[in-house]
This record gives structure tokens, sequence and C-alpha cells, in this order.
């Protein structure tokens, strides 16, 4: 099938239906939106003699059109396009216009678009988009590594932003994948400070609602209705920034608008922070808000694991030397605290951790501590 309509306003199909566009002024489309890399093959059209970004440029004449320079291939960040593509395909909707998705084949880069406008106007998850799509076109099936970024972008509560942890995490983690193939290290991208609201006080009395609603949240599986909670904690009203079914991902203190909202992480619903000091000078080295976790084995405790942490500033100086691998040294003392290989590493209960950037425990005293807000 050369394409077929998802929505009143969304068709998504190959690049044959874009070079043959027989019924494009039946369907009244108005814009294209295409996902295609180079130079366009002509070969795979009718037409000979032109090439094909010149035939691309004939079919599309006439319409809006935005195009996006990708590969169907498993290392593209898909998602960073996501912003662009779901504004144009708004406004082509509001504008009162319909839109014409394709790629290819009209299989996997099409198809991620189309989900992820899908899912971010329903606030739908990955799978709901994907089965929704696949009911209208039974082709459409993004590649593994696509799927696995429209995942990452539900988990982001569709913020594509090296702000939130989880779309860090996600291109460290897939730089550090790639840095196995190319042999060059990553371009680390560094985490900013600890979020600034989660300051630990000695006090947790006249705050601890805040812990113990996120302890709430964590456990009401599949609830809607989060964002009806609004909470008043000292002079400060605290609400969920995001819309029923869609995934609660921050606190805001709307009774200040300079404040930046609070990420809820694994920390935020234990209501415990970690501090990662180290043994020899007692300077804290980073905290539980920039560890990742990893799982060990059934039945291995992790009670030995060692810290795996993002790339922190104090690391810098070292991880910039271009290297692979390398030791890490507490910038206050020298004395060593870690190691990293970007390539992976094993942890010592077994599992293969990618990138590895770790902190020994014979080094470090981990320190857990209850947070709360800081009074203002
Ligand atoms: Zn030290
Ligand atoms: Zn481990």
């Amino acid at each position: 099938m050369a394409m077929n309509q998802i929505t009143d306003h969304i068709y998504l199909g190959s690049y044959t239906a874009l070079s043959g566009q027989k019924s494009f002024g039946e369907k009244g489309i108005t814009h294209i939106l295409s996902l295609l890399s180079g130079e366009v093959a002509p070969s795979i059209t009718p037409f000979g003699g032109q090439s094909g970004t010149a035939l691309y440029e004939t079919f599309t004449r006439g319409y809006t059109t935005l195009r996006i320079d990708i590969d169907d291939v498993e290392d593209e960040n898909i998602m960073q396009y996501f912003d662009q593509t779901n504004k144009f395909i708004s406004e082509a909707i509001s504008s009162g216009g319909i839109v014409f998705v394709h790629c290819m084949a009209g299989v996997s880069r099409s198809t991620t678009a189309v989900c992820a406008y899908l899912m971010k106007d329903n606030f739908w998850s990955a799978s709901e988009a994907l089965d929704f799509v696949k009911s209208k076109r039974s082709v459409a099936n993004p590649n593994e590594s696509f799927y696995k970024q429209l995942e990452v972008y539900y988990q982001c509560a569709y913020q594509v932003s090296e702000s939130h942890p989880v779309y860090r995490q996600w291109l460290l983690q897939s730089q550090a994948e790639d840095s196995k193939y190319t042999r060059l290290a990553p371009k680390a991208i560094y985490a900013s400070s600890p979020p600034p609201s989660l300051i630990p006080v000695e006090s947790q009395e006249s705050y601890k609602s805040i812990p113990e609603l996120l302890r709430r949240l964590g456990n009401a599986d599949g609830a809607k209705n989060w964002n009806n909670y609004r909470l008043v904690s000292g002079n400060h009203v605290w609400e969920l920034t995001e819309t029923p079914s869609q995934p609660v991902t921050e606190l805001r203190d709307i009774s200040n608008s300079e404040s930046d909202p609070i990420p809820i992480t694994q920390d935020a619903l234990t209501g415990t922070t970690s501090d990662f000091k180290c043994r020899k000078c007692r300077s804290v080295l980073s905290t539980s808000a920039f560890s990742i976790p990893h799982q060990p084995p059934e039945g291995v405790s992790g009670q030995q694991c060692a810290f795996f942490m993002e790339p922190l500033k104090w690391m810098k100086p070292e991880l910039e030397k271009g290297e692979l691998e390398g030791k890490l040294a507490c910038p206050k003392c020298d004395s060593k605290v870690g190691a990293y290989h970007w390539q992976g590493s094993k942890c010592v209960c077994g599992t293969w951790v990618t990138p590895a950037i770790c902190l020994q425990r014979a080094k470090i005293d981990q320190v857990v501590r209850r947070y709360n807000r800081a009074k203002a």
C-alpha cells in the first residue's frame, strides 16, 4: 500500500505515493513531511535522467514541505527532530491542511514521526501510538532503535532536552555504544548541578508532604488524575506540571516563578538522596541524582557494586583527553577514586555496564539523607 489515512488530517506512506501523487488533490493534501537521507535515488522512480533531488523538488512543488535528512539506521537520533516534525504537523492541521508524512517505504522513519506526534497530542505511550498507526497501516514498523526512542520520548514526558536526565542518559549511552565501533571517545554531556530544590535540611517536619505525595504517585500505577493534586507546604504551592495520562515527571513550585521544577526521580520517590564522598578528604564527588543504576544478576546482591555515574564537571580534564578509558582522581586530594571505560566494563556483580564511569566502593562513602525542600 503506497499510502494510508491515519487520522482525518494525516496520511502516511512511501516515496512511491509521493512520486505517483494520483490522489493528492482529492485527499486535500497541502503539506508534505519527508524523512529522507541525502540524494533521493532516481532509480526507484520511473523518471530517468533527473537527479533524485530535482525529482523530489518536482514532486513537492506547490506544497508546504519540511524535509528531515535522516537514514533508517539504528544509530540515528530521530528524537532530536520530534519538536520540529510535531510543530510542522500541528501547524498544518491548525491551518486547516492535511499532511502527507513519508519516507522511502513508509515503514520506519515516517511511522516514527507520526507516532511521536500522536503520542504528544494524545498523551499516549509508544505502544498505544504504534498500535493505532498499525491498525491503519499494517506495514508500519519503526526500527528497533526508533521504537526505543519513542519509549524514551514517553519517559521524558515528550521533552527532548539535555536537561532531562532520561534523555541525557539515553544520549550518553548511545554515544558510548557508538564508541565500540568508532573507537573514539564520545563527547561527554555533563550533568548540571543537582536539582536545585532538593536541598537536604535538618528538619523534615514542615515539608514532609512532598515525598509522601511522590511516594503515593510512585505506587499509583495507572493513575490518570495526577494533575488534580495541588500541594501547599509552607509558603509554597506545588503543582504537577503535566496533564492527565501524561507521565508525571516534574513538580513545579507555582508560588515562585523563578524556581526550577523538581524532576521526579527515583530519589524523589523514596524521599532520600545520597552523597558520594571521597573517603580520604570527605569532599562530595557526586550525588544519587547522577548515578546510573544497573541491575545485578538474579541472586547476586548489589552490596559490593561500584557506583556508576554520569560524566560530572570535575571529571572534565580527564574525560576531555579523548581517551577511551582512564583513571579518575579526586579533584581535591588527588587520590584515585574510580575509572572510566567509554565502551563499558563489568561491575563486580557481573553486569556489563556501558558507559562505565564508576567510583569504587572502597574509595567512597555513600551518605544517605532524607531530603526536603529548603525553606525559602
Ligand atoms: Zn579526596
Ligand atoms: Zn553491579
